[in-house]
């Protein structure tokens, strides 16, 4: 596309490569650059809520969607000992209502998706940034294996451990929760009892909790269970966990609980880490997104579907922009989009902190989950093109 901006991204996780297909479709000139010399994924489900889906439909993957996704239409809430709390259908659930489809996905078809929808050429592996250097002229990128690129603008989506944020003179630091989790994977065939659960249910006990939804359209169920630690678990998506710590965490739990347990090959850890929100997120050409702009703890299940919000944004932003005024578009970016992910990293706070109190009486437990989950609403209702559109027209373009 020549004459056209040279954008950059810098990570091809589910943020970057969904910024890259968003930015495409307006007809922007996208190179992704890759550290990972192939594209792997753990065997792990992620979900993509309405606020996400919908975006995602708009660049053509709704068919790709509904062949890889299990559709969300509610969540059903457990005690520990299996006695509903609410019901997809129940009034706790108002976020999903119709027309505000989500979807839990395995995470490989996911990003197997998002890279098949790129032209040939566009994710370049096996190249990790280390070095950003912008001048007037636009912003070189080094690389580990010694290549560089020049860009006009560059977007970090390179995740937690961000090198892209620290090019721009931030860093952010880990809190841990004093939660960790157990993840995996089971095949469908596996549980009698899988062919009914449609949505994810959580079951929760005290201090702990235990979450399934199925995925790859049912054939597999994703298992995340939030369980107290007091020592600083590995931050990592892949740490090989203990079978037997995990029974030993969940005992006189119910059958679904005991059963999905007996039935895993192996489990992963993941030490659940906070950070504060970060003070800005862009310098003159070279903003941040995903995971390097806004980390967020789990519980709203939000960090895939506000990497995809970020990406969206910046294509509507970046249309039309020329070098005399990216900086102040991703000025405006970052104006949009801190507010709102500030406020999804403090839903997310606060539902853990629910989720892992000592709330025992199922009856006061459902009236708070109704509380929040009314307090939810505008995530999932958001709609970040129209957002950005809205800004740009207010200031008369
Ligand atoms: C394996 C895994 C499991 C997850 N599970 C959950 C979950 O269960 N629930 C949840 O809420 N969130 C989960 N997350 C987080 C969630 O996926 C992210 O919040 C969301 O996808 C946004 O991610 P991102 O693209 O910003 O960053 P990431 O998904 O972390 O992607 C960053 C990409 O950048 C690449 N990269 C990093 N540094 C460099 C560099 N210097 N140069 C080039 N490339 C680089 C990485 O290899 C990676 O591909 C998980 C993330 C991962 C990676």
């Amino acid at each position: 596309m020549p004459g056209s901006l040279r954008i950059a991204i810098i990570g091809g996780g589910i943020g970057g490569l969904t910024a890259a297909l968003a930015l495409r479709a307006r007809g922007l000139d996208v190179a992704v650059f890759e550290q990972a010399e192939v594209l792997r994924e753990i065997g792990a489900g992620v979900s993509i809520y309405a606020n996400a889906a919908r975006l995602l439909k708009r660049v053509r993957l709704d068919d790709q969607l509904e062949k890889i996704g299990s559709p969300i239409s509610g969540v059903t809430l457990r005690t520990s000992l299996g006695e509903p709390i609410t019901t997809p259908s129940g009034p706790a659930t108002p976020a999903f209502s119709k027309g505000s489809q989500g979807y839990n996905v395995h995470r490989a078809d996911f990003l197997n998706v998002l890279f098949n929808a790129l032209p040939k050429g566009t994710v370049t592996l096996g190249h990790r940034c280390i070095q950003l250097n912008q001048d007037g002229g636009g912003v070189r990128l080094s690389f580990a294996n010694g290549a560089a690129a020049e860009a006009d603008v560059v977007i970090g989506a390179d995740g937690i451990h961000s090198v892209v944020q620290r090019e721009i003179g931030l860093q952010s630091r880990p809190t841990s929760e004093g939660m960790m989790a157990y993840r995996g994977l089971i095949p469908a065939e596996r549980l009698a009892w899988a062919s009914d659960l449609k949505d994810p249910t959580l079951w929760l006990g005290s201090g702990r909790s235990f979450l399934l939804y199925p995925v790859a359209r049912g054939r597999l169920i994703n298992m995340v269970a939030f369980v107290p630690t007091d020592t600083d678990s590995e931050e990592s998506w892949s740490a090989p966990g203990e079978l037997k710590a995990l029974a030993a965490e969940y005992v006189g739990w119910d059958k679904p609980v005991q059963d999905t347990i007996n039935a895993l090959d192996e489990t992963f850890r993941w030490g659940i880490y906070d950070r504060a929100s970060l003070p800005y997120w862009s310098n003159g050409r070279i903003a941040l997104m995903g995971d390097a702009a806004h980390p967020m703890v789990p519980h709203v299940g939000q960090g895939a579907g506000q990497a995809i919000e970020d990406g969206f944004t910046l294509a509507v932003l970046l249309e039309g922009c020329t070098t005399g005024n990216v900086a102040d578009r991703l000025t405006l970016y970052e104006t949009l989009r801190l507010e709102r992910t500030r406020k999804v990293q403090a839903l997310a706070r606060a539902a853990g902190k629910l989720y892992r109190s000592e709330h025992q009486n199922p009856s006061e437990r459902a009236e708070r989950m109704r509380e929040w989950m009314a307090q939810g609403k505008w995530v999932f209702e958001h709609d970040a093109e129209r957002a950005a559109t809205d800004a740009l027209s207010s200031l008369g373009h």
